[in-house]
């Protein structure tokens, strides 16, 4: 075949590799394998970085708006609020400050894969401009705690709280929010703003509790016990043998640091991640002299176009994951156009493989012992799991004192008193550090953490035991003056913060409207919340024979398809048009499929 010859590689044995690779590492019991972080785990999610627990008494007064979440979401939504001149505004956040993901996530090394001029929220608002292209975790903490005091969100927020549970009140209108603390405070409207992955997850593995040494969970590092910080010279491990379960996007930035460190690092491998080239920069100057008002959303509109498929003559951002769009584009060009949907599928396909050539390459190139360096060699197709892009990762393996221990999709087989047994071996350890990641494909009120009662004792795990119903994945019927900000049923873009901003647009329109309009509670109608879910399903681009052939991931639900994934998806149409739907319901002006009462 002509076309083979041409690409360097066989795309059926290749095919062929990817299917051998996903069944060693299919598993009958997917989610289930591993452990919920509760009772007898509840202490990996123990927040290290409080030093003092507030003490104040119970609320049980009113405010107009309550957040749930002081994160990204929760900030976006608060500095929009404000600007609506919203004054009665409350965040509940369970971390002692705002920040959410960058407020947990303080692992040696952690950092934004995603340009950090279009990642950091308000910049402009804000008046603030990143170091660099990639930003590293305190910094975009900082930024978090900068919007916060800029939109004067600390005035009334709680800290160290958690929302057990939001019941609607159906006679005096309003949410009664019950926490942690034995607040029972009441809301007219609630975001909830809980994050995506926010809910630290454990592998199942025998014997895990049996450990004598120390673990942790990388979303809760810490520092007492390894020395350093998040820039990394973790010293005390100096004289530690330390092992890591999991080698997913955060284990690719912190290993560089535990290699530089520790005695001995013993990295437990089930499937190795693609890690492409990073190359940082610090911020050039002049180019940020030269911004004109308004960039900021030109330039995450630019990335959001090229990254969701669209065709647009230049490339502000010039990364990653354009880049990798970008050659799938220039795949089904070069073959030329008007071609049909399976015979693009196909050229996506080569694009693809050839993509994954170049950073298996990449390994092969990098890693000295050739054997380690083919155990570093992902084989799927690159959006089976989350791509990585760094520049120190695959050296940390040339290091003497660093050991891959691949375990062929098997993972690692038991932990003992002393350590871990991986591949019928055993290897005595300090100190075991999980970077096994966050729960994705459970309930959404389970990673909420909490159940939400609406009108008539329904309860939003009961409504949604069998998929996602909303509007615009925003509302939900049967619980009033209730926002929620998600990917579901709404828009899926690279740049999260991106969605969270449109979402947070919506939610100012609707409140501004019921204000104006003395409205008392605001949901979908029934019909326009079936309409939604009927369309959400019919354009649903979850690609059943894709995800198949995927190995095994929270992309892909661990492996088993799910009956609820067409349902739970995001618009179909991608984020842009899901942009302009809500714009353009924005101007209508009617707040058409909301009944209002
Ligand atoms: P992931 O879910 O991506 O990775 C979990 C890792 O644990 C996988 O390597 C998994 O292996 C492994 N694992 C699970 N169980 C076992 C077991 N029993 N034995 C051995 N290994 C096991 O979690 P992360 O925290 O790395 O990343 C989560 C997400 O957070 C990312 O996908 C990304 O969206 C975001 N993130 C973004 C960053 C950035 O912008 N740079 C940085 C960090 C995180 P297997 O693959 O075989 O399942």
């Amino acid at each position: 075949m002509s076309e083979t010859r041409e690409l360097a590689f066989d795309p059926d044995q290749l095919r062929e590799k990817y299917r051998i690779e996903r069944d060693k590492r299919l598993r009958k019991d997917g989610n289930e394998q591993y452990v919920e972080v509760a009772g007898e785990f509840s202490n990996y999610i123990d927040d290290p970085y409080v030093s003092t627990p507030i003490d104040r008494p119970a609320l049980t007064d009113e405010v107009e708006v309550i957040v749930v979440g002081g994160g990204f979401g929760g900030l976006i939504t608060g500095a929009r609020l404000r600007e609506a001149g919203i004054e009665n505004l409350r965040i509940i956040e369970k971390g002692g400050d705002f920040g959410g993901t960058w407020y947990w996530n303080r692992y040696p090394g952690a950092a934004c894969d995603t340009e950090s001029y279009i990642y950091l929220p308000l910049l402009e608002e804000v008046g603030y401009i990143p170091q660099a292209k990639y930003a590293k975790a305190p910094e975009i903490l900082a930024h978090s705690q900068n919007i916060a005091r800029h939109f004067d969100l600390y005035r009334d927020v709680c800290f160290q709280t958690e929302v057990t549970e939001m019941q609607w009140d159906e006679q005096a209108l309003r949410w009664i929010v019950r926490t942690n603390r034995d607040d029972a405070m009441r809301a007219k409207f609630v975001v909830m703003s809980n994050g995506p992955l926010n809910r630290p997850k454990l592998p199942g593995i025998k014997g895990i509790t049996r450990f004598t040494g120390h673990t942790f969970h990388t979303s809760r590092w810490d520092y007492d016990y390894t020395g350093g910080s998040p820039e990394g010279d973790l010293h005390k491990l100096a004289d530690k043998r330390v092992g890591i379960i999991g080698t997913g996007a955060t284990a690719v930035q912190c290993i560089p640091h535990l290699g530089a460190s520790a005695q001995a690092l013993y990295v437990f491998q089930r499937t190795p991640s693609s890690v492409d080239v990073r190359d940082n920069r610090p911020t050039d100057p002049d180019w940020a002299a030269s911004l004109k008002p308004g960039w900021q959303k030109e330039r995450m509109e630019n990335f959001n176009t090229l990254t969701s498929g669209g065709v647009i003559e230049e490339d502000l951002v010039q990364d990653g994951w354009t880049e990798i769009i970008r050659n799938l584009i220039s795949m089904a060009n070069y073959r030329g156009k008007g071609l049909e949907r399976k015979e693009i599928e196909r050229l996506m396909e080569l694009a693809d493989f050839q993509k994954m050539e170049q950073i298996r390459a990449r390994a092969q190139e990098i890693v000295e012992d050739p054997q380690v360096a083919e155990s570093l060699k992902p084989y799927y197709r690159q959006f089976c799991k989350r791509p990585c892009f760094h520049d120190e990762y695959l050296p940390t393996f040339n290091r003497p004192n660093v050991h891959l221990i691949d375990t062929q999709g098997k993972g690692v087989e038991e932990i003992t008193e002393t350590g871990v047994i991986a591949n019928g071996e055993a290897y005595p350890l300090d100190c075991i550090i999980f970077a096994t990641g966050f729960e994705v494909g459970t309930d959404y009120t389970r990673r909420a953490g909490y159940d939400l009662i609406g009108r008539d004792g329904l309860r939003l795990s009961d409504k949604w035991a069998n998929g996602m119903r909303s509007l615009f994945g925003l509302q939900t019927r049967g619980f009033p003056n209730l926002f929620i900000l998600s990917n579901g049923q709404s828009a899926f873009t690279t740049n999260f913060p991106h969605s969270m901003e449109e979402t947070a647009t919506n939610i100012r329109y609707i409140i501004e409207q019921c204000r104006q309009g003395n409205v008392s509670t605001v949901e979908p109608t029934q019909v326009a919340e079936d309409e939604w879910v009927e369309e959400i399903i019919r354009l649903s681009r979850v690609s059943e024979s894709f995800q198949a052939a995927c190995t095994p991931g929270y992309y892909n639900n661990e492996g088993q398809p799910n009956p609820t994934s067409a349902q739970n998806s995001a618009y179909g149409k991608g984020p842009n048009p899901f942009f302009k739907l809500m714009r353009e319901w924005r101007e209508e002006g009617t707040m058409r499929g909301l009944e209002l009462g």
